[in-house]
């Protein structure tokens, strides 16, 4: 297949010879960039060795992805097509048009995300939802952004009444709003259509507003099901200013890092002066994980986009399954959000919490079904609970009085 940096990502996966030989030249061209190397503080202790499929010698990325120099001793020409990709499967229509960038972590995304929100919008306040992960609120304290809360639905989906009322309070202030693509207690994913609607109807027009797509968790899952409703798929398709997601999820990188994809006229506003290494940086970080980098690359262009869209559809079965088999179990109360690997359900005894290493919330707990998780897995654990459920009439009320 053409791995090009325009490569469609509906193209079917690369054969091996062809990513093996990526693979190689890019190792080559990084040992030859590192010998004669007077230029960088780089200290150099490390024999090569295998990782993500290939052999690396230390390598950082440093800078702007968009402005690297060739030959340099990065995975730079990796970053960009591993950021064509995402653009492509997040809707970005012409890639020229956008800018992105390989973050440390979905976190590092969130705290971006809000800088460049920030710096559009510089009298704007943040709105998130009760539900948005604690990077959000913890990114606007950093960034010192005023933050207003607004409700969750029952479901875990920010309110959009709420939202609306939010903004009427506001006296026409700016926003920065910050939306949840998938979010940790229930899996569920924030109306991004309905929210830019209210926006609209309250006068909060494109330079009024700027959406952020936290989508740490499900921007590797949602955007290949391409029968859910458009208005929660994440993307540029919908009239949002960044997306970030975390590679160590649905992607599956084996360490924390994450992605940013934003339009490019709001990189533009961040560009720094040139440093010693690059032209116009534009990233948060100095260095960034060149094998994280790498791992990205090796997991999009090694899988292809029909991997990934099979694992999407079967997983998001599996927990609409699970769900039902729970409800089957005598549980009370199960929430699986529609296209979500999340199901909740009243925490059972601490034996089984602790044998499936359950996350629970008072008196609920909950299942992720990444691709990971077996069905012998889910099939023990569902036994598990039906015995518990039998035992106990499906309640655990001592544990609806503990602490968070
Ligand atoms: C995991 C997660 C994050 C943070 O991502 P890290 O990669 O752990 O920094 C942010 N938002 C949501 C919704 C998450 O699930």
């Amino acid at each position: 297949m053409n791995i090009s940096p325009l490569a469609d990502p509906r193209d079917t996966p690369a054969p091996h010879r062809t990513l093996r030989d990526e693979l190689r030249d890019t190792e080559w061209r990084l040992r030859r960039a590192l010998e004669p190397h007077p230029d960088y503080p780089f200290n150099l202790p490390f024999s090569p060795g295998a990782s993500s499929g290939t052999a690396l010698v230390p390598d950082i990325n440093l800078g702007n992805p968009h402005a690297a120099l060739p030959g340099g001793a990065d995975f730079a020409e990796l970053e960009r097509q591993a950021l064509h990709w995402l653009m492509r499967l997040w809707g970005c229509e012409d890639t020229a048009d956008y800018w992105g960038t390989t973050c440390a972590s979905g976190t590092e995304g969130n705290l971006l995300g809000l800088y460049l929100g920030r710096e559009a919008l510089p009298e704007a306040v943040l709105l998130h939802s009760a539900e948005a992960h604690g990077s959000i609120p913890g990114a606007a304290r950093i960034q010192r952004i005023p933050a207003r809360q607004v409700r969750s639905t029952a479901e875990g989906a920010i309110d959009l009444g709420d939202l609306a009322e939010t903004l009427a309070g506001l006296g026409g202030r700016p926003v920065v709003l910050a939306l949840t693509c998938g979010t940790g207690a229930a899996g569920a994913h924030d109306d991004i259509a309905g929210a830019i609607a209210v926006l609209e109807a309250a006068g909060h027009g494109p330079d009024r507003r700027f959406i952020h797509v936290d989508a740490a968790r499900s921007g590797m899952v949602l955007p290949f099901l391409t029968d859910g409703p458009a208005s929660i798929r994440p993307g540029f398709h919908l009239a949002i200013d960044s997306l970030s997601l975390s590679g160590q999820k649905a992607m599956g990188t084996p360490m924390p890092c994450g992605v940013l994809v934003c339009r490019r006229t709001h990189a533009r506003r961040i560009i720094r002066p040139a440093t010693d290494q690059r032209a116009g940086d534009t990233a948060l970080m100095g260095s960034r994980n060149g094998p994280a980098v790498l791992a990205i690359w090796t997991r999009l262009f090694g899988r292809g986009y029909g991997a990934f869209a099979e694992e999407a559809r079967r997983c998001t079965h599996r927990a609409q399954a699970l769900a039902r088999q729970l409800r089957g179990a005598g549980a009370h109360q199960v929430l699986c959000n529609p296209h979500s690997l999340t199901v909740v359900f009243p925490r059972p005894d601490d034996g089984i919490v602790r044998t499936y290493q359950l996350a629970c919330s008072g008196g609920m707990a909950r299942a992720v079904v990444m691709p990971s998780v077996t069905e012998a897995m889910l099939d023990c654990f569902v036994s598990d609970y039906a015995a518990w459920a039998a035992r106990s009439g499906g309640r655990n009320d001592a544990a609806m009085t503990q602490p968070l």
